[in-house]
């Protein structure tokens, strides 16, 4: 049963969960940009095993431990993606919407990376329910304070959301498309959230921030990170908070895609 809304219990997400422990963490902890997860896999003991998969996958199967076989299997599936992807590209058919690089502004490294598998069935509308920014200074510094609440209270990998859209019109990059976020509970390996930096309760974001968020709709659509039937949900959909923001979402309600809650899994955790 859906909660009442009280914009006060969105405060910082406060019931985001934690992001669920992986099984085995993907080679990196430290340095953890896409380049740097392709170096790990590609080190002697990888080539190695890489070799070896070969005859696995010429029936000599036999040979490799079945511990090494999933190891193979994860590094191949990394090998396969564009490290751009996790920090310099926009993607294909984003052209006109300014993407700032982590680089840009001024991102800590993450501490672990797993890649996501797209395209995915679920896109998310989140506000961060914090101040809103209105130039690349001031939305850099709040994407610097909300990394590092996600990061250091949070104890999560990096910062939660996929892409945040700023006061200034520009998209700034969080986790990127094909990484696993930390955003929508029982969502995050199946879903990509974008976030409108601001408290959206009370009030509708600037036109300028909604175009953008609509132009990064269809980036998604174009490089295919979603799928071709694809819902759009707002946070409040998958889980018990008043994010986006009563009257964000009102508006989100008549965006192409759209579809209300409650999503399957649906839980106010603990709360009736
Ligand atoms: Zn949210």
């Amino acid at each position: 049963m859906r909660e009442k809304e009280n914009p006060l219990r969105n405060q910082n997400h406060r019931f985001s969960p934690p992001e669920r422990r992986r099984k085995k963490p993907l080679i990196l902890r430290s340095g953890a940009e896409g380049g740097i997860l392709k170096k790990s896999c590609f080190s002697t003991k990888m080539i190695k095993l890489l070799i070896v998969s070969i005859l696995f996958s010429s029936g000599y199967s036999n040979v490799l431990p079945s511990s090494e076989i999933s190891v193979v299997k994860r590094c191949i599936t990394v090998l396969q993606y564009d490290p751009s992807d996790f920090s310099r590209r926009s993607s294909s058919g984003c052209d006109d919407v300014e993407i700032v690089s982590r680089e840009r502004w001024g991102a800590r490294t993450s501490k672990s990376i797993e890649p996501m598998q797209t395209p995915v069935p679920h896109l998310f509308i989140h506000h961060t329910a914090m101040r809103e920014c209105n130039d690349f200074e001031s939305c850099s510094k709040m994407m610097r304070a909300i990394q590092n609440f996600h990061m250091d209270d949070r104890g999560w990998d990096d910062i939660g959301y996929n892409y945040l859209i700023g006061g200034d019109g520009r998209v700034y990059m969080g986790r990127g498309w094909q990484r696993v976020g930390a955003h929508t509970y029982g969502f995050n390996r199946n879903g990509i959230a974008f976030s409108l930096m601001g408290d959206f309760s009370n009030k509708l974001p600037s036109e300028e921030m909604l175009n953008t968020t609509k132009k990064l709709i269809k980036c998604a659509e174009n490089g295919n990170y979603v799928m071709s039937d694809y819902k759009l949900h707002g946070h409040r959909d998958a889980g018990c908070t008043a994010c986006p923001g009563n009257t964000l979402y009102e508006h989100i309600k008549e965006w192409p895609y759209f579809e209300g809650g409650p999503l399957p899994g649906y839980s106010c955790r603990g709360k009736k």
